[in-house]
Protein backbone atom coordinates (compact mmCIF):
# COMPACT_ATOMS: atom_id res chain seq x y z
CA UNK A 1 0.00 0.00 0.00
CA UNK A 2 2.70 2.63 1.00
CA UNK A 3 4.38 1.38 -2.34
CA UNK A 4 1.79 2.10 -3.93
CA UNK A 5 0.94 5.45 -2.82
CA UNK A 6 4.67 6.49 -3.05
CA UNK A 7 4.13 5.37 -6.78
CA UNK A 8 1.44 7.55 -7.68
CA UNK A 9 3.07 10.90 -5.52
CA UNK A 10 5.73 9.87 -8.18
CA UNK A 11 3.77 9.85 -10.79
CA UNK A 12 1.88 13.00 -10.37
CA UNK A 13 5.21 14.85 -9.71
CA UNK A 14 6.49 13.64 -13.40
CA UNK A 15 3.01 15.15 -14.68
CA UNK A 16 3.70 18.36 -12.73
CA UNK A 17 2.73 20.27 -9.63
CA UNK A 18 3.57 18.44 -7.02
CA UNK A 19 6.17 18.63 -4.41
CA UNK A 20 9.31 16.81 -5.55
CA UNK A 21 9.92 13.28 -4.03
CA UNK A 22 11.81 13.54 -0.85
CA UNK A 23 14.96 11.05 -1.28
CA UNK A 24 13.40 9.53 2.31
CA UNK A 25 11.58 6.81 2.37
CA UNK A 26 9.06 7.82 5.14
CA UNK A 27 8.50 11.26 4.12
CA UNK A 28 7.88 10.24 0.25
CA UNK A 29 4.85 7.97 1.96
CA UNK A 30 4.02 11.17 4.06
CA UNK A 31 3.59 12.87 0.79
CA UNK A 32 2.05 10.61 -1.12
CA UNK A 33 -0.63 9.75 1.84
CA UNK A 34 -1.28 13.46 1.58
CA UNK A 35 -1.64 13.68 -1.81
CA UNK A 36 -4.07 10.49 -1.59
CA UNK A 37 -6.50 11.86 0.30
CA UNK A 38 -6.53 15.17 -1.95
CA UNK A 39 -7.46 12.65 -4.99
CA UNK A 40 -9.70 10.81 -2.82
CA UNK A 41 -11.99 13.67 -1.58
CA UNK A 42 -14.81 11.24 -3.56
CA UNK A 43 -14.17 8.12 -1.21
CA UNK A 44 -13.89 10.73 2.08
CA UNK A 45 -17.14 11.65 1.46
CA UNK A 46 -18.68 8.16 0.70
CA UNK A 47 -16.78 7.51 4.11
CA UNK A 48 -18.53 10.62 5.56
CA UNK A 49 -21.82 9.91 5.04
CA UNK A 50 -21.24 6.51 6.47
CA UNK A 51 -20.12 7.63 9.92
CA UNK A 52 -22.79 10.52 9.64
CA UNK A 53 -25.25 7.43 9.18
CA UNK A 54 -23.79 5.77 12.86
CA UNK A 55 -23.89 8.84 14.32
CA UNK A 56 -27.54 9.45 13.65
CA UNK A 57 -28.41 6.36 14.28
CA UNK A 58 -26.68 6.09 18.15
CA UNK A 59 -27.26 9.32 18.84
CA UNK A 60 -31.07 9.20 17.99
CA UNK A 61 -32.10 5.66 18.79
CA UNK A 62 -31.43 4.77 22.58
CA UNK A 63 -33.06 7.86 23.65
CA UNK A 64 -36.66 6.23 22.63
CA UNK A 65 -35.52 2.97 24.25
CA UNK A 66 -36.64 2.06 27.67
CA UNK A 67 -33.73 2.22 29.90
CA UNK A 68 -31.02 -1.16 30.19
CA UNK A 69 -32.22 -3.64 32.54
CA UNK A 70 -30.07 -4.96 35.18
CA UNK A 71 -28.44 -8.17 33.28
CA UNK A 72 -27.89 -6.41 30.07
CA UNK A 73 -24.52 -5.83 28.28
CA UNK A 74 -22.64 -3.99 26.04
CA UNK A 75 -23.18 -6.51 23.68
CA UNK A 76 -26.86 -7.36 23.97
CA UNK A 77 -28.76 -3.76 24.99
CA UNK A 78 -28.02 -0.89 22.24
CA UNK A 79 -28.15 2.05 24.91
CA UNK A 80 -25.58 0.45 26.75
CA UNK A 81 -23.89 0.14 23.54
CA UNK A 82 -24.15 3.20 22.06
CA UNK A 83 -22.93 4.67 25.61
CA UNK A 84 -19.78 2.52 25.30
CA UNK A 85 -19.06 4.05 21.71
CA UNK A 86 -19.20 8.00 22.59
CA UNK A 87 -17.89 7.67 25.52
CA UNK A 88 -15.52 4.87 26.28
CA UNK A 89 -14.18 5.05 22.53
CA UNK A 90 -14.64 7.51 20.70
CA UNK A 91 -14.26 10.81 22.85
CA UNK A 92 -11.26 9.30 24.59
CA UNK A 93 -9.46 8.30 21.19
CA UNK A 94 -10.76 10.80 19.03
CA UNK A 95 -8.57 12.90 21.86
CA UNK A 96 -5.84 10.76 21.94
CA UNK A 97 -5.68 10.98 18.02
CA UNK A 98 -5.35 14.75 18.05
CA UNK A 99 -1.91 14.37 19.30
CA UNK A 100 -1.06 11.48 17.36
CA UNK A 101 -2.21 12.80 13.79
CA UNK A 102 -3.59 16.52 14.26
CA UNK A 103 -7.02 16.99 13.19
CA UNK A 104 -7.62 14.16 10.93
CA UNK A 105 -10.66 13.06 12.94
CA UNK A 106 -12.31 16.72 12.05
CA UNK A 107 -11.35 16.85 8.41
CA UNK A 108 -12.09 13.08 7.36
CA UNK A 109 -14.79 11.59 9.73
CA UNK A 110 -16.56 14.24 11.80
CA UNK A 111 -20.57 14.08 11.49
CA UNK A 112 -20.60 17.51 12.68
CA UNK A 113 -18.19 18.72 10.26
CA UNK A 114 -19.24 17.28 7.23
CA UNK A 115 -23.06 17.99 7.49
CA UNK A 116 -21.98 21.56 8.69
CA UNK A 117 -19.87 21.81 4.91
CA UNK A 118 -22.99 20.34 3.11
CA UNK A 119 -25.46 22.68 4.42
CA UNK A 120 -23.04 26.00 3.55
CA UNK A 121 -22.40 24.54 0.00
CA UNK A 122 -26.40 24.90 -0.48
CA UNK A 123 -27.12 27.73 1.88
CA UNK A 124 -28.05 31.08 2.22
CA UNK A 125 -23.59 32.13 1.94
CA UNK A 126 -24.08 35.16 4.67
CA UNK A 127 -21.12 36.92 6.05
CA UNK A 128 -19.89 35.75 9.17
CA UNK A 129 -20.97 38.19 11.81
CA UNK A 130 -18.92 39.90 14.00
CA UNK A 131 -19.32 38.10 17.19
CA UNK A 132 -18.59 34.90 15.83
CA UNK A 133 -15.17 35.61 15.60
CA UNK A 134 -14.51 36.21 19.62
CA UNK A 135 -11.38 34.44 20.37
CA UNK A 136 -13.43 33.69 23.81
CA UNK A 137 -15.77 31.11 21.85
CA UNK A 138 -13.35 27.61 22.46
CA UNK A 139 -12.74 27.97 25.84
CA UNK A 140 -16.86 29.44 26.90
CA UNK A 141 -18.06 26.67 25.05
CA UNK A 142 -15.66 24.17 26.17
CA UNK A 143 -16.86 25.33 30.14
CA UNK A 144 -19.95 25.35 28.92
CA UNK A 145 -20.57 21.75 27.46
CA UNK A 146 -18.32 20.61 30.15
CA UNK A 147 -20.26 21.27 32.92
CA UNK A 148 -23.81 21.01 31.58
CA UNK A 149 -22.85 17.40 30.76
CA UNK A 150 -22.11 16.75 34.27
CA UNK A 151 -25.52 18.55 35.48
CA UNK A 152 -27.77 16.35 33.44
CA UNK A 153 -25.33 13.14 33.38
CA UNK A 154 -24.49 12.86 30.02
CA UNK A 155 -22.26 9.88 30.96
CA UNK A 156 -25.13 7.48 32.20
CA UNK A 157 -27.94 8.60 29.88
CA UNK A 158 -29.61 8.14 26.06
CA UNK A 159 -31.51 11.71 26.25
CA UNK A 160 -28.98 14.25 27.73
CA UNK A 161 -26.59 12.46 24.77
CA UNK A 162 -29.59 13.28 22.22
CA UNK A 163 -29.69 16.80 23.66
CA UNK A 164 -26.38 17.67 23.58
CA UNK A 165 -24.61 16.13 20.39
CA UNK A 166 -27.93 16.03 18.33
CA UNK A 167 -28.52 19.69 19.41
CA UNK A 168 -24.70 20.78 18.94
CA UNK A 169 -25.28 19.07 15.05
CA UNK A 170 -28.83 20.99 14.58
CA UNK A 171 -26.88 24.02 15.26
CA UNK A 172 -23.89 23.14 13.40
CA UNK A 173 -25.98 22.58 10.29
CA UNK A 174 -27.83 25.90 11.09
CA UNK A 175 -24.81 27.79 11.21
CA UNK A 176 -23.76 26.02 7.97
CA UNK A 177 -26.49 26.95 6.24
CA UNK A 178 -26.82 30.53 7.35
CA UNK A 179 -23.09 31.45 6.77
CA UNK A 180 -19.73 30.92 4.51
CA UNK A 181 -20.23 28.54 1.22
CA UNK A 182 -18.85 25.46 1.43
CA UNK A 183 -16.89 26.02 4.54
CA UNK A 184 -17.15 24.46 8.23
CA UNK A 185 -17.81 28.13 9.95
CA UNK A 186 -18.66 25.78 13.06
CA UNK A 187 -16.06 24.30 13.28
CA UNK A 188 -13.48 27.34 12.64
CA UNK A 189 -15.58 29.40 15.59
CA UNK A 190 -18.18 27.62 17.42
CA UNK A 191 -17.17 24.05 17.90
CA UNK A 192 -16.92 23.22 21.89
CA UNK A 193 -14.04 20.96 21.40
CA UNK A 194 -12.13 23.23 19.04
CA UNK A 195 -10.38 24.84 21.31
CA UNK A 196 -8.82 21.56 22.93
CA UNK A 197 -8.46 20.04 19.49
CA UNK A 198 -6.37 22.73 17.86
CA UNK A 199 -4.36 22.83 21.52
CA UNK A 200 -3.61 19.18 21.11
CA UNK A 201 -2.75 19.36 17.53
CA UNK A 202 -0.05 21.44 18.38
CA UNK A 203 1.61 18.33 19.22
CA UNK A 204 0.81 16.04 16.21
CA UNK A 205 4.28 14.94 14.79
CA UNK A 206 2.73 15.22 11.42
CA UNK A 207 1.65 18.41 10.00
CA UNK A 208 0.90 20.28 6.34
CA UNK A 209 4.11 22.02 5.75
CA UNK A 210 4.25 24.83 4.15
CA UNK A 211 6.73 26.09 1.35
CA UNK A 212 6.48 29.80 1.62
CA UNK A 213 9.17 30.47 -0.85
CA UNK A 214 7.66 27.27 -3.80
CA UNK A 215 4.18 29.20 -3.07
CA UNK A 216 5.57 32.56 -3.94
CA UNK A 217 7.54 31.23 -6.98
CA UNK A 218 4.88 28.97 -8.24
CA UNK A 219 3.09 30.08 -11.15
CA UNK A 220 -0.33 31.61 -10.31
CA UNK A 221 -2.72 28.20 -10.56
CA UNK A 222 -4.79 28.13 -13.88
CA UNK A 223 -8.44 29.66 -13.41
CA UNK A 224 -10.42 27.53 -12.06
CA UNK A 225 -8.53 25.91 -9.51
CA UNK A 226 -9.29 27.05 -6.80
CA UNK A 227 -8.21 25.95 -3.07
CA UNK A 228 -11.01 25.14 -0.65
CA UNK A 229 -10.07 24.89 3.14
CA UNK A 230 -13.52 24.65 4.69
CA UNK A 231 -11.97 25.65 7.72
CA UNK A 232 -11.17 29.01 5.89
CA UNK A 233 -7.31 28.32 7.31
CA UNK A 234 -5.29 30.77 5.36
CA UNK A 235 -2.82 28.18 3.80
CA UNK A 236 -0.27 29.99 2.37
CA UNK A 237 0.86 31.99 6.08
CA UNK A 238 -0.17 28.69 7.63
CA UNK A 239 2.73 27.64 9.42
CA UNK A 240 1.39 24.79 12.70
CA UNK A 241 -1.38 22.26 12.79
CA UNK A 242 -3.69 24.02 15.37
CA UNK A 243 -6.16 25.54 13.02
CA UNK A 244 -5.63 22.72 10.03
CA UNK A 245 -8.53 20.01 9.48
CA UNK A 246 -5.96 17.65 7.62
CA UNK A 247 -8.42 16.69 5.04
CA UNK A 248 -5.37 16.73 2.39
CA UNK A 249 -7.21 19.50 0.18
CA UNK A 250 -4.19 21.67 -0.06
CA UNK A 251 -1.51 18.83 -0.55
CA UNK A 252 0.76 19.77 -3.63
CA UNK A 253 -0.94 23.49 -4.46
CA UNK A 254 1.30 25.31 -5.95
CA UNK A 255 3.88 23.26 -5.16
CA UNK A 256 3.84 24.35 -1.79
CA UNK A 257 2.12 22.21 0.45
CA UNK A 258 2.92 18.76 1.77
CA UNK A 259 2.39 16.14 4.53
CA UNK A 260 5.57 16.27 6.34
CA UNK A 261 7.17 14.87 9.69
CA UNK A 262 8.10 17.19 12.32
CA UNK A 263 9.48 17.05 16.08
CA UNK A 264 6.29 16.33 18.47
CA UNK A 265 7.26 19.59 20.64
CA UNK A 266 8.18 21.92 17.59
CA UNK A 267 5.00 24.28 17.27
CA UNK A 268 4.88 24.88 21.05
CA UNK A 269 8.35 25.90 21.54
CA UNK A 270 9.19 27.93 18.20
CA UNK A 271 6.02 28.80 16.46
CA UNK A 272 3.30 29.33 19.38
CA UNK A 273 4.91 32.15 21.26
CA UNK A 274 4.72 34.30 17.69
CA UNK A 275 1.79 35.68 19.41
CA UNK A 276 0.39 35.54 22.21
CA UNK A 277 -3.61 33.79 22.97
CA UNK A 278 -4.84 34.31 25.99
CA UNK A 279 -8.07 32.57 25.28
CA UNK A 280 -5.71 29.34 24.91
CA UNK A 281 -4.15 29.95 28.53
CA UNK A 282 -7.38 30.28 29.91
CA UNK A 283 -8.41 26.60 28.15
CA UNK A 284 -5.12 25.22 29.27
CA UNK A 285 -5.26 26.45 32.79
CA UNK A 286 -8.83 26.86 34.03
CA UNK A 287 -10.95 24.53 31.12
CA UNK A 288 -8.69 21.45 30.73
CA UNK A 289 -6.57 21.31 34.07
CA UNK A 290 -9.30 22.87 36.29
CA UNK A 291 -12.85 22.55 35.47
CA UNK A 292 -12.43 19.14 32.83
CA UNK A 293 -10.44 17.76 36.66
CA UNK A 294 -13.54 18.84 39.02
CA UNK A 295 -15.62 16.64 36.41
CA UNK A 296 -14.13 13.64 36.68
CA UNK A 297 -13.63 14.02 40.51
CA UNK A 298 -16.88 15.33 42.05
CA UNK A 299 -18.87 12.27 42.08
CA UNK A 300 -16.33 10.44 44.19
CA UNK A 301 -15.25 13.29 45.84
CA UNK A 302 -15.05 13.76 49.42
CA UNK A 303 -15.22 16.95 50.05
CA UNK A 304 -18.28 17.24 47.84
CA UNK A 305 -19.98 14.76 49.93
CA UNK A 306 -19.18 16.42 53.26
CA UNK A 307 -19.45 20.00 51.78
CA UNK A 308 -23.21 19.24 50.74
CA UNK A 309 -23.83 16.85 54.15
CA UNK A 310 -22.90 20.54 55.87
CA UNK A 311 -25.20 22.58 53.18
CA UNK A 312 -28.31 19.94 54.04
CA UNK A 313 -28.41 20.02 57.37
CA UNK A 314 -27.83 24.50 57.69
CA UNK A 315 -31.04 24.00 55.20
CA UNK A 316 -32.67 21.48 57.69
CA UNK A 317 -31.76 23.56 60.58
CA UNK A 318 -33.74 26.55 59.17
CA UNK A 319 -36.52 24.28 57.82
CA UNK A 320 -35.99 25.06 54.13
CA UNK A 321 -36.52 21.41 52.71
CA UNK A 322 -37.13 22.11 48.83
CA UNK A 323 -33.95 22.46 47.93
CA UNK A 324 -32.97 18.83 48.80
CA UNK A 325 -36.62 17.64 47.84
CA UNK A 326 -37.13 19.00 44.70
CA UNK A 327 -36.55 17.65 41.09
CA UNK A 328 -36.74 19.25 37.63
CA UNK A 329 -36.56 18.16 34.36
CA UNK A 330 -33.96 15.83 33.30
CA UNK A 331 -32.77 18.68 30.92
CA UNK A 332 -32.09 21.00 33.37
CA UNK A 333 -30.89 18.35 36.38
CA UNK A 334 -30.65 14.49 36.53
CA UNK A 335 -33.84 13.27 37.37
CA UNK A 336 -34.71 9.11 37.09
CA UNK A 337 -36.65 8.39 40.38
CA UNK A 338 -37.23 4.88 38.72
CA UNK A 339 -33.27 4.65 38.87
CA UNK A 340 -32.92 6.21 41.77
CA UNK A 341 -31.18 8.90 40.20
CA UNK A 342 -32.19 12.41 40.96
CA UNK A 343 -30.03 15.91 41.58
CA UNK A 344 -31.99 18.35 43.47
CA UNK A 345 -31.57 21.87 43.39
CA UNK A 346 -28.85 21.69 46.60
CA UNK A 347 -26.94 18.83 44.68
CA UNK A 348 -27.18 20.86 41.25
CA UNK A 349 -25.77 23.98 43.51
CA UNK A 350 -22.95 22.08 44.72
CA UNK A 351 -22.17 20.93 41.91
CA UNK A 352 -21.63 23.89 40.40
CA UNK A 353 -19.78 25.41 43.50
CA UNK A 354 -17.64 22.38 43.23
CA UNK A 355 -16.61 22.54 39.68
CA UNK A 356 -16.33 26.61 40.06
CA UNK A 357 -13.85 25.99 43.13
CA UNK A 358 -11.94 23.53 41.25
CA UNK A 359 -11.58 25.62 37.96
CA UNK A 360 -10.58 28.89 40.55
CA UNK A 361 -8.32 26.77 42.62
CA UNK A 362 -6.27 24.32 40.28
CA UNK A 363 -6.04 26.90 37.21
CA UNK A 364 -5.21 29.92 39.53
CA UNK A 365 -2.19 27.78 41.19
CA UNK A 366 -1.23 26.47 37.90
CA UNK A 367 -1.53 29.68 36.60
CA UNK A 368 0.77 31.56 39.33
CA UNK A 369 3.50 29.27 39.05
CA UNK A 370 3.81 30.50 35.25
CA UNK A 371 3.70 34.23 36.11
CA UNK A 372 6.25 33.45 38.72
CA UNK A 373 8.16 31.58 35.63
CA UNK A 374 7.67 34.35 33.42
CA UNK A 375 9.09 37.13 36.07
CA UNK A 376 11.94 35.28 36.57
CA UNK A 377 12.70 34.58 32.97
CA UNK A 378 12.28 37.88 31.16
CA UNK A 379 11.31 41.67 31.92
CA UNK A 380 10.63 42.04 28.57
CA UNK A 381 7.47 41.31 27.06
CA UNK A 382 6.11 39.52 30.28
CA UNK A 383 2.96 38.76 28.54
CA UNK A 384 4.02 37.08 25.78
CA UNK A 385 6.28 34.82 27.87
CA UNK A 386 3.78 34.14 29.67
CA UNK A 387 1.23 32.88 26.98
CA UNK A 388 3.65 30.93 25.44
CA UNK A 389 5.18 29.35 28.51
CA UNK A 390 1.25 28.10 29.47
CA UNK A 391 1.69 26.37 26.10
CA UNK A 392 4.24 23.82 27.44
CA UNK A 393 1.31 22.26 29.62
CA UNK A 394 -0.77 21.49 26.94
CA UNK A 395 0.65 17.57 27.24
CA UNK A 396 -0.31 17.40 31.29
CA UNK A 397 -3.21 19.02 30.49
CA UNK A 398 -4.51 16.93 27.07
CA UNK A 399 -3.43 13.75 29.27
CA UNK A 400 -5.74 14.11 32.28
CA UNK A 401 -8.49 14.59 29.96
CA UNK A 402 -7.94 11.88 27.80
CA UNK A 403 -7.21 9.20 31.19
CA UNK A 404 -10.60 10.48 32.76
CA UNK A 405 -12.40 9.80 29.67
CA UNK A 406 -10.09 6.68 29.40
CA UNK A 407 -11.78 6.53 32.97
CA UNK A 408 -14.83 5.93 31.68
CA UNK A 409 -13.65 3.36 29.04
CA UNK A 410 -12.55 1.21 32.10
CA UNK A 411 -15.20 1.33 33.75
CA UNK A 412 -17.63 0.65 31.57
CA UNK A 413 -15.72 -2.70 31.04
CA UNK A 414 -15.56 -3.69 34.44
CA UNK A 415 -18.91 -3.52 34.47
CA UNK A 416 -18.90 -6.01 31.98
CA UNK A 417 -16.12 -8.33 34.25
CA UNK A 418 -13.67 -6.97 31.89
CA UNK A 419 -10.28 -5.57 34.03
CA UNK A 420 -7.34 -4.31 32.10
CA UNK A 421 -4.36 -5.79 33.88
CA UNK A 422 -1.70 -2.75 35.27
CA UNK A 423 -4.16 -0.21 34.06
CA UNK A 424 -3.64 1.83 37.38
CA UNK A 425 0.26 1.74 37.33
CA UNK A 426 -0.65 2.60 33.17
CA UNK A 427 -2.14 5.71 33.46
CA UNK A 428 0.20 6.61 36.40
CA UNK A 429 3.15 6.40 34.08
CA UNK A 430 1.25 8.34 31.29
CA UNK A 431 0.49 10.49 33.70
CA UNK A 432 3.86 11.17 34.73
CA UNK A 433 5.24 11.35 31.29
CA UNK A 434 3.25 13.47 30.20
CA UNK A 435 4.15 15.71 33.31
CA UNK A 436 7.69 15.54 32.30
CA UNK A 437 6.88 16.16 28.74
CA UNK A 438 5.75 19.25 29.81
CA UNK A 439 8.86 20.32 32.12
CA UNK A 440 10.93 19.43 29.01
CA UNK A 441 8.75 22.01 26.30
CA UNK A 442 9.25 24.90 29.40
CA UNK A 443 12.99 24.02 29.75
CA UNK A 444 13.17 24.30 25.75
CA UNK A 445 10.89 27.38 25.98
CA UNK A 446 12.79 29.35 28.95
CA UNK A 447 16.03 28.88 26.95
CA UNK A 448 14.41 30.72 23.75
CA UNK A 449 14.50 33.87 26.57
CA UNK A 450 16.78 33.10 29.62
CA UNK A 451 19.41 34.81 30.11
CA UNK A 452 21.63 32.67 31.65
CA UNK A 453 21.32 28.90 32.77
CA UNK A 454 20.49 30.00 36.24
CA UNK A 455 17.31 32.16 35.07
CA UNK A 456 16.52 29.13 32.92
CA UNK A 457 17.33 26.85 35.61
CA UNK A 458 14.56 28.70 38.20
CA UNK A 459 12.21 29.14 34.93
CA UNK A 460 12.03 25.99 34.45
CA UNK A 461 11.81 25.13 38.38
CA UNK A 462 8.45 27.26 38.56
CA UNK A 463 7.02 25.62 35.15
CA UNK A 464 8.04 22.35 36.47
CA UNK A 465 5.57 23.10 39.93
CA UNK A 466 2.55 23.83 37.14
CA UNK A 467 2.92 20.71 35.99
CA UNK A 468 2.90 19.28 39.01
CA UNK A 469 -0.14 20.85 40.05
CA UNK A 470 -1.58 19.30 36.92
CA UNK A 471 -0.49 15.82 37.46
CA UNK A 472 -1.42 16.46 41.55
CA UNK A 473 -4.81 17.57 41.07
CA UNK A 474 -5.74 14.23 38.45
CA UNK A 475 -4.01 11.59 40.98
CA UNK A 476 -6.14 13.37 43.94
CA UNK A 477 -8.77 10.97 43.92
CA UNK A 478 -6.93 7.85 43.62
S1 LIG B 1 -4.94 23.70 5.46
FE1 LIG B 1 -7.12 23.51 5.01
S2 LIG B 1 -7.20 22.47 3.02
FE2 LIG B 1 -5.13 22.15 3.82
S3 LIG B 1 -5.24 20.18 4.89
FE3 LIG B 1 -5.61 21.80 6.41
S4 LIG B 1 -7.82 21.98 6.50
FE4 LIG B 1 -7.35 20.87 4.60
Amino acid sequence: MADLLVRAHERAYDEGGLIPPSPDRADRWLAAAGDWLMRRQRTIQAIQWVVVAVYAFLVIVPAFLPPPQHTAHIWTNLTLFAQFVFWGIWWPFVLLSMALVGRLWCGLLCPEGSLSELASRHGRGRSIPHWMKWKGWPFVAFACTTAYGQFVSVYQYPKPVLLILGGSTLAAIAIGYSFGRGKRVWCRYLCPVNGVFGLLAKLAPVHYRVDHEAWDRAPKPPAGTRLNCAPLVPVRTMRGAASCHMCGRCSGFRGAVTLARRSPGQEIVHIAGSEPKPWETWLIAFGLMGLATGAFHWASSPWFVAAKQAAAEWLINRGMTWPISAQAPWWVLTSYPEQNDVMTPLDGAMLFAYLLAAALAIGGAVLLFVGAASRVISDENRRARFHHLAQSLIPVAGCGVFLGLFALTTTMLHAEGITLPFIATARTLLMAAACLWSIVLAWRICGLYARNRGVRFAASGFMALAAIVGFAAWAAPF
